[in-house]
């Protein structure tokens, strides 16, 4: 009989998101009506930035609204967050429905960590926080994050027509944003199998529906692609944790306040090509996802086909400010990534990201 213990054996722990996802394109208003009443929810508390409240509400306008909250804030500031708890305590909310990218979901993630209030999540970016039990929230420019199941919304309503009014730089970066919750899920410290599944077929609905929004950014099969594979990454990227991609750029932009999804964007291809070599499994995912001979090969050619961020120093961050980030990297880098951390490794990485040189 073989022994198991000498041999190698699949092992692995995965966790899958109770969540109920409704998707349908320009069916946002019926579904979010369809979920209150069978939630039996009757006091409405609507989450939008100013700037989405139009939409917000068209989708919500067969809803028991109680409250229509409109102050959000990138990154939730503690301020921002424990207003809105005043709020839907003071009108006795009894659901969330935000409507919006991740400052909005995250938003409500805040308001639902103290009050346990269920949230109904109808995201209009490709940021992906609605998939995930992960809440952050910002207290004097430093960022807290933690997980907890109450902030996991209950249901996501999406809907690919609410995305046609993204401005297309924003949907390139937020697109690639996804990309990155798929590659950065393949190496993260609770990689598994069933992650690897979702973060593949994340990458090619995202490659696929990137280019065409570029050709035409009102082709509403390409945004279906998008919202799909955004959601695909965001459940991998839940269930494998921060692997060294997430560790980066949440340093980044807590230390320099670079703006999230173009963040990702910079740094992506640049951490692909530190890893890739270290990590054959995931390279050769990566590469069949993008059908191409290589996951540098396949992420080279689809940003050839996009204007997409290339440099951190076109958001500002300055060149002194790497030497801190790689120390501060260092400290929170996951032990078991693919390839070993050093400090001149690292900085060579920050550097060519900050500077735009290609990917080494
Ligand atoms: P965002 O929510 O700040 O939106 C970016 C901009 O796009 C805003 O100005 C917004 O008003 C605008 N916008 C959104 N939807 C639009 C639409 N359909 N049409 C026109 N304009 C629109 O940015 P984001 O990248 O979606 O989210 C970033 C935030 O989400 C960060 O704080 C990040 O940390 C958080 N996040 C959290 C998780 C998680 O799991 N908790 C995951 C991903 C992102």
């Amino acid at each position: 009989m073989t022994d198991l213990k000498e041999a190698h054996v699949v092992r692995f722990v995965h966790d899958t998101l109770p969540q109920r996802i409704r998707f349908a394109t320009g069916g946002a208003a019926g579904h979010l009506a369809e979920e209150v009443t069978e939630g039996g929810f009757r006091r409405v508390m609507v989450i939008a930035a100013a700037a989405e409240k139009e939409p917000a509400e068209h989708v919500a306008r067969d809803l028991p609204v109680v409250l229509w909250h409109h102050e959000v804030a990138m990154h939730v500031p503690a301020d921002v967050a424990e207003r809105g708890r005043q709020a839907a305590a003071e009108h006795r909310a009894d659901v969330l429905v935000c409507v919006g990218g991740g400052s909005t979901t995250g938003l409500a993630k805040a308001i639902a960590l103290t009050t346990g209030l269920p949230i109904i999540a109808v995201p209009t970016t490709y940021a992906g926080s609605e998939a995930t039990d992960v809440w952050g929230i910002t207290t004097h420019a430093r960022k807290t994050t933690g997980t907890d199941r109450r902030v996991l919304p209950r249901t996501i309503v999406y809907d690919p027509a609410l995305t046609l009014t993204l401005p297309l730089d924003v949907s390139i970066a937020s697109g690639l944003n996804a990309l990155a919750h798929c590659v950065d899920s393949l190496w993260a410290p609770r990689a598994n199998p069933i992650n690897a599944a979702f973060a593949g077929e994340g990458i090619r609905a995202l490659n696929t529906g990137l280019p065409q929004i570029v050709a035409d950014p009102a082709d509403i099969s390409g945004r279906e692609l998008l919202l799909h594979g955004s959601y695909l990454a965001a459940a991998a990227f839940a269930s494998a944790g921060s692997g060294l991609h997430h560790k980066i750029c949440h340093v980044l932009g807590g230390m320099f306040d670079l703006p999230h999804a173009q963040t990702h964007a910079v740094v992506l291809p640049h951490v692909l090509a530190f890893n890739a070599h270290a990590a054959p499994e995931a390279e050769s995912r990566i590469a069949t996802a993008f059908g191409t001979a290589s996951a540098t090969a396949g992420l080279a050619r689809l940003r050839s086909t996009l204007d997409s961020p290339v440099s951190l120093r076109e958001y500002s961050m300055p060149e002194n400010g790497i030497r801190p980030a790689v120390q501060a990297i260092l400290a929170a880098a996951p032990a078991d990534n693919p390839r070993s951390l050093t400090a001149d490794n690292l900085t060579a990485l920050l550097h060519a990201a900050w500077e735009g040189a290609p990917p080494r």
